[in-house]
């Protein structure tokens, strides 16, 4: 499989090239030049295949770089029982709400950091120290984060070979936990620097050493950010391993349908279902929920995206949905207009710059219907109502961000089609909301139970580049 870019490269990288890079040369995003298409048949052998085969079959269709052996190797010691908790790694539960064809949370958030990010970054872990391995290379990977992208990193290269670190947090700002989850991390490849100020200084240290190339050549800095097409193809499995369990025991002579609604922000996860469905994989309906932060669901009514600036963006109870712009929105955009090259470049970079945002023709807007997405947005209120009815209707507990896909999916159902609604945070993350939706909180898992009492280490700075340059130029010295 060769990937190119959506706005023309077309210098046709294989996966290995573009695993460890960011965004492609010219800007754009990487795409596989085409989508493997999965027939009936393969769908029936696929069905019975435990976690980590499916994931192989998925992944060996878009990575001919690394051999079969190896590449299930990977697989197999990613997704385990003891990493994710259950035997079959993102299994179904099923509510209690009256809907033929049944409404079900497909559980991803079982993983060491209690969010889906882990279900793509684990893997990631394995497939950096794999690659860098075989070229005899290191990588130093910089990052920001306000909380479940840094900690998923973090867990995922613990202790991995050629990998080291970098994750800048805002000082006092990340949520006790968060900071134990990421603190507590005693691996000499993990530095945690704590900077006095907030996230957007965090970030703009990470682009200002980023901008450096000659100390990004230097020091080959890395990141692992949503925009990465290997996080995206991991995440493509769990579309089929949900699908999977919605439809078994079912009778087979129409093919069964399902869809899907996503809690999305950088729209990474729900373009995987994208992928899924392009794919052939039989999906109805892919449902995009934002809170309050409605930039998607603002593009799916009326054709319109308009990124915000940061001053607009909100601070709400779905905080890892807090983004001013979808910074994997451009992948859809590109298929949607045809795989138009020159339409893609043009809207995604003159016309935002110019405009902050731009308008699909009628022609181009008409066409969403036929990629299946639709969308909805909630509230706080709405979140706390939907957490309080899931606790009464189907003794389930549900974060914040799963409530606001669970609120907006309730408004998209159809008959007979069952309706998978991905979680994508466990609630013992976000225990304050749910102390104010339910009056109590809910327990952590028994392993992280104690975790706000381990020793931690982290570094505090300035807000200022070269101590964050200083701090990697040191540890690149001493191995
Ligand atoms: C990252 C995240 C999201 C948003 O996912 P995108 O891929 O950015 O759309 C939703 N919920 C949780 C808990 C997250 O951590």
């Amino acid at each position: 499989m060769k990937y190119l870019s959506t706005r023309g490269d077309r210098s046709e990288r294989g996966f290995c090239n573009i695993l460890l890079e960011g965004l492609a040369p010219d800007g754009g995003l990487y795409l596989p030049a085409f989508y493997p298409k999965v027939d009936a048949t393969t769908l029936a052998r696929w069905r019975s295949l435990p976690y980590a085969e499916l994931a192989f079959e998925i992944l060996s269709l878009y990575i001919d770089d690394i051999p079969a052996a190896d590449l299930k190797r990977l697989c197999t010691a990613t997704y385990t029982e003891t990493v994710f908790g259950t035997p079959q790694i993102t299994p179904l539960k099923k509510l209690a709400d009256a809907h033929e064809g049944g409404i079900y949370l497909e559980a991803l958030s079982n993983g060491p950091t209690l969010a889906f990010k882990d279900m793509a970054m684990q893997l990631l872990g394995n497939l950096f120290e794999y690659e860098l391995g075989r070229r005899g290379e290191a990588l130093n990977i910089l990052g920001a984060t306000s909380g479940d992208t840094g900690s998923a990193a973090e867990y995922a290269m613990r202790g991995k070979q050629g990998v080291r670190v970098f994750m800048l947090s805002p000082h006092g700002r990340m949520s006790p936990f968060q900071q134990a989850q990421m603190f507590s991390l005693q691996d000499a490849n993990i530095h945690n620097i704590a900077v006095e100020g907030v996230f957007d200084d965090c970030q703009d240290i990470v682009k200002a050493v980023s901008n450096d190339l000659d100390f990004k050549r230097k020091y080959r800095i890395g990141t692992v950010n949503s925009i990465n097409w290997a996080r995206l193809l991991a995440q493509v499995v769990y579309y089929f391993a949900g699908y999977f369990q919605a439809t078994s025991g079912r009778v087979q002579a129409t093919p069964e349908r399902v869809s899907f609604t996503v809690p999305s922000g950088n729209f990474g996860n729900i373009c995987a279902g994208h992928v899924a469905r392009m794919m052939g994989l039989p999906v109805v309906q892919l449902v995009a929920a934002t809170n309050e932060n409605d930039v998607l669901d603002e593009f799916f009514r009326t054709g319109t995206y308009r990124p915000r600036a940061t001053a607009e963006t909100h601070e709400t109870s779905s905080p890892s949905m807090d983004i001013s712009k979808a910074s994997n929105f451009e992948r859809f955009a590109f298929d949607l207009l045809g795989r138009d090259a020159a339409r893609t470049k043009e809207l995604f970079g003159p016309t935002l710059a110019r405009d902050g945002g731009f308008t699909l023709t009628p022609a181009e807007f008409a066409r969403i219907a036929a990629y299946g997405f639709v969308s909805g947005k909630s509230t706080h209120a709405d979140r706390l109502a939907t957490i309080r009815s899931t606790w009464q209707g189907s003794r389930i507990l549900v974060d914040t961000h799963t409530a606001d896909g669970l609120k907006v999916a309730r408004e998209h159902l159809q008959p007979g089609v069952p309706m998978l609604v991905l979680e994508t945070a466990l609630p013992a993350k976000f225990a304050d909301t749910i102390e104010e939706a339910l009056g109590f909180k809910p327990e952590p898992p028994p392993a992280l139970r104690d975790i706000e009492a381990l020793p931690k280490r982290f570094v505090v700075i300035a807000p200022e580049v070269t101590a964050v340059k200083r701090i990697i130029e040191a540890h690149c010295r001493d191995v």
